[in-house]
Order: C-alpha cells, then sequence, then structure tokens
C-alpha cells in the first residue's frame, strides 16, 4: 500500500516536470488570469524577466494602444508555430478590435523557433522584413548562447521602439545577401518565356492605337509615337534582354541601375522622337504646329523627378527652344516677306471681340503676326491647357465652364443617385444642364464587434497571418 502510495507520489511528480505540449486551448492567457502580456507556464524566462516585459508593454500599450503578447512554450507538438501563432492570436484576440494592432511573440524550444504575428493593423509598420531582421539580429543569436531572457527582452525592446517610432525601423540595416532570385529561379525566366508568346499579340492589338508610320495616324502634323521597329526593341527585345541580365545578376545596385537606364532610355529616346520630328515640320515653315505639338509632348518633364538625369537638364533647353519657335518670323502666305509679331497692346484691334474675351478669361492667347510689306494678317491660336474653360458648344467661345455640380438625390445600397451639372458660357450666357446617375453604394464595410472589459482580456484584434519566424 504505501509502495504503491510512493510510486503515484513519484509518478506524479515525473509527469509534473515532464514538459507539457500545449494545445492552443491550454496555453494559460495571463492577460485574463493576473493580467499579464507574457504566457510563460513553463518558466523558460525568469520572473523578473516576466515583469521587465509587462512594465515596458503597458506602457506601450498606454502610449499607441498596440497590444503585444509574449508566449514562451516548450513544445507545441507536431504544429507549425505559423498555424499556432495564427488560431492563438484569434482565440485570444490580440490588439484593439478597431485597429487589429496586436502582435504575437511565440517561443517554442523544441522546435527552436522564433514567430512574430502581426495584426492587419500592425502589418504596415512592422512588415514581415522588419520582424525577421528583429528576429535575426536581436533575438537569434542570444538564443544560439541559451540565453532566452536576454534574446526575448532585446526583441521586444525593438519592437517598443518602432512602434512608438516608425522612423527607427530604418536603423535595423537589411540581413545580407538575402537573394529574390535564387530563392525563385525559375519565376523570371518564366515571365521572359510569358512576353515572348504575349509580346506578338500586344504588338497586333498596339496597332489600332496606331504607330508613327500607321494609316490611321494624321499625317499632316507631327506625332511622337513609335514606329513598329521601335516598339520591337524597346518593349520586346529589351525588357528580355534586362529580365535576363536580372536573373543572372545579383547586386541590387546594378540591378536598380538596370531598371533605371530602361526607363530613362525609353524617356530620352521619346524625347528625341518629339525633337527630330518636330525640326522635320519647322523645315516646312510649320511653327504653329509645332508649338502646339512641343505642347502637347511636354509630359516627360514629369519624368525630371523621377529622372532627373538626364531629364532635369533637358527642361530648360526645352522651354527656351519652344519659345524661340513661337517667336521665330513667320512668312507672309500672300506676299511670302516676314511678318511681324503684334504686342499683347497692339493686337487686340485684329481680334474680334470673343478672342479679346477669351484672353482677358486667359483660356486662349493669340499672336497676332502683320505682313509689313503687304499687310495681311495671320491669327495664330494657343489654348491654354490649363484653363478651366472649354469651347462653348453654342458660340465656339473657350468660354464655358461649369458652374455647379449638385447631387439630387443620393446613391443608397438599394437604388442609383443623379447627380445635375450645370455649364454656364460666361461670352453668350448659354447654359446646360446635364444630370448623370450615380450608381449605388457597394455594401462591403466589415464592423466587428468591440468588446472592451476593463483589464483583463485582450482586445478583440484580428491577424490576416502577416509576420515572421525565424529558427536556429
Ligand atoms: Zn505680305
Ligand atoms: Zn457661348
Amino acid at each position: 500500500m504505501r509502495k504503491t502510495a510512493l510510486l503515484i507520489f513519484l509518478l506524479s511528480i515525473f509527469i509534473e516536470g515532464l514538459p507539457q505540449s500545449y494545445t492552443v486551448d491550454s496555453v494559460p492567457n495571463t492577460k485574463r488570469i493576473n493580467n499579464s502580456y507574457v504566457s510563460n507556464p513553463d518558466n523558460l524566462i525568469n520572473a523578473t524577466t516576466v515583469s521587465q516585459i509587462d512594465q515596458r508593454l503597458t506602457s506601450l500599450e498606454q502610449q499607441t494602444t498596440a497590444q503585444v503578447a509574449v508566449v514562451l512554450l516548450h513544445s507545441i507538438g507536431e504544429n507549425t508555430a505559423e498555424d499556432f501563432a495564427q488560431s492563438l492570436f484569434v482565440k485570444w484576440g490580440i490588439g484593439q478590435a478597431t485597429k487589429d494592432n496586436g502582435l504575437l511573440i511565440l517561443f517554442v524550444a523544441d522546435q527552436k523557433t522564433i514567430r512574430f504575428h502581426t495584426g492587419f493593423g500592425l502589418e504596415g509598420i512592422l512588415p514581415d522584413a522588419i520582424c525577421k531582421r528583429i528576429q535575426i539580429q536581436k533575438m537569434v543569436p542570444s538564443f544560439k548562447e541559451g540565453n532566452v531572457d536576454a534574446g526575448m527582452l532585446a526583441g521586444i525592446d525593438e519592437v517598443i521602439k518602432i512602434l512608438t517610432n516608425p522612423a527607427s525601423a530604418e536603423e535595423i540595416a537589411e540581413p545580407v545577401a538575402t537573394s529574390n532570385y535564387l530563392d525563385k529561379p525559375f519565376l523570371t525566366p518564366f515571365f521572359i518565356l510569358c512576353w515572348i508568346i504575349l509580346g506578338p499579340f500586344i504588338f497586333f492589338a498596339r496597332r489600332k492605337t496606331g504607330f508613327s508610320n500607321s494609316i490611321q495616324i494624321p499625317q499632316n502634323r507631327p506625332n511622337s509615337k513609335v514606329s513598329k521597329g521601335q516598339w520591337w526593341l524597346f518593349f520586346f527585345l529589351l525588357p528580355i534582354l534586362l529580365a535576363a541580365y536580372l536573373v543572372l545578376n545579383n547586386q541590387w545596385i546594378l540591378n536598380l541601375l538596370g531598371f533605371y537606364g530602361y526607363f530613362a532610355l525609353l524617356g530620352l529616346h521619346k524625347y528625341y522622337r518629339v525633337i527630330t520630328r518636330a525640326n522635320v515640320w519647322l523645315k516646312k515653315g510649320m511653327y504653329h504646329t509645332v508649338y502646339v505639338f512641343y505642347t502637347e509632348n511636354s509630359s516627360w518633364m514629369g519624368w525630371a523627378i523621377l529622372f532627373p538625369i538626364p531629364f532635369a537638364f533637358l527642361v530648360h533647353p526645352y522651354k527656351k527652344r519652344m519659345q524661340a519657335v513661337r517667336e521665330h518670323p513667320r512668312d507672309c502666305r500672300q506676299c511670302g516677306n516676314k511678318m511681324k509679331r503684334l504686342s499683347e497692346a497692339t493686337e487686340d484691334e485684329h481680334l474680334p471681340k470673343e478672342h479679346q474675351f477669351e484672353e482677358n478669361l486667359l483660356s486662349v492667347d493669340y499672336d497676332v503676326w502683320i505682313c509689313s510689306s503687304c499687310n495681311s494678317v495671320s491669327v495664330e491660336q494657343y489654348v491654354n491647357e490649363k484653363t478651366k474653360y472649354a469651347v462653348c458648344p453654342k458660340c465656339k467661345t473657350y468660354a464655358f465652364y461649369t458652374e455647379s455640380t449638385t447631387t439630387l438625390t443620393h446613391a443608397t445600397t438599394s437604388s442609383t443617385g443623379e447627380e445635375e451639372t450645370i455649364k454656364v458660357c460666361k461670352y453668350c450666357n448659354n447654359r446646360e444642364r446635364t444630370t448623370v446617375t450615380i450608381p449605388m453604394v457597394s455594401t462591403s464595410s466589415d464592423s466587428s464587434s468591440s468588446s472592451s472589459d476593463s483589464g483583463g482580456s485582450f482586445g478583440g484584434g484580428d491577424s490576416g497571418g502577416g509576420g515572421a519566424s525565424s529558427s536556429w
């Protein structure tokens, strides 16, 4: 009898002492039990560390409302840390329900794995790559030495630093030599193959919008479109060569240069086409046509922001070139002599009232050229690209603008709405009213009920499975 009792006693000590394998349901939710952020049932870190972590995470939640749960387990059986973390995250509802700003830090001793599992609301500030870097740089080295306490504290400190000051994320340097290409060596060749098959189809589809020498393109003025040969070079051959180069090359600086060079080349060639094709028409004396062409093709100047080299250096010469074309003396069509451009002050007597009106609205600028020998007059129209005025359907003056836009009936989830637009001509007072239908409001907003019992639970946040794990 005493033997059996002893045996049971010894057995119970043995079972007690044997590290348990946890399920999501058996992990003690210490937030509920004693309002602690740290669940450490196997005593993998000491009590001092637990209280240090609790202090820091309490102050973090007070500052940012973000909730971090720390769970250290000896074993989770055959489960992966990622699946286990996701289930535990959802079960506990870590983070505020309205913000989903929870983070679960799961340490699994027998798998030698550390897992960061982020709620939706933290994925932006703690992207997977940053989680991974914190683990590799701040935690795993200590874990390898068997110092779980130090690793946990260092990792949690780094997380707190980033959550309280997102800019500090940049201080964590990129881990050395992680290569996307070598991880997925088949991906780029796959894209190349797709492009070789798809390219010709895109070429034939593209024929409808036209190449520089297509019949659909008006040939009475210059255009800046690529020719068919140039299309094959820039959008078929070069991308394939660039992709092939990227597969073989794994230095990010060279890859960056490759992309930069490619797009800069596309922009430069466009610039080159604009200039050379305009020159053909300048030789014919079509200054007005060329000026309008320059204006229509000045969007490349926006490239100067992304590609300061070379485009920032081309903006000024381009503007000077435009000015020179606009001011270049015209030849008189009647007698062939040179014409003179009148100043803004003296040109008005040659302009009809509606044109003067447009000039006052700044919707159109007119240049009046007069021949000094035969007195014939030629008027050139330059529509201001930034004007809010459009052509009036009645009097054809650029004085037609949107006076008001009113919602007559609001769109709901079950019915469409109606919007009224009133356009008025400032010159002839022509008034036009149009109505458009506003589509129904779609119902896609999901609202999760928030439950915030004071102190005793996590806030009910959700996770989309974002995060990162590291093993050692
Ligand atoms: Zn003349
Ligand atoms: Zn009008």
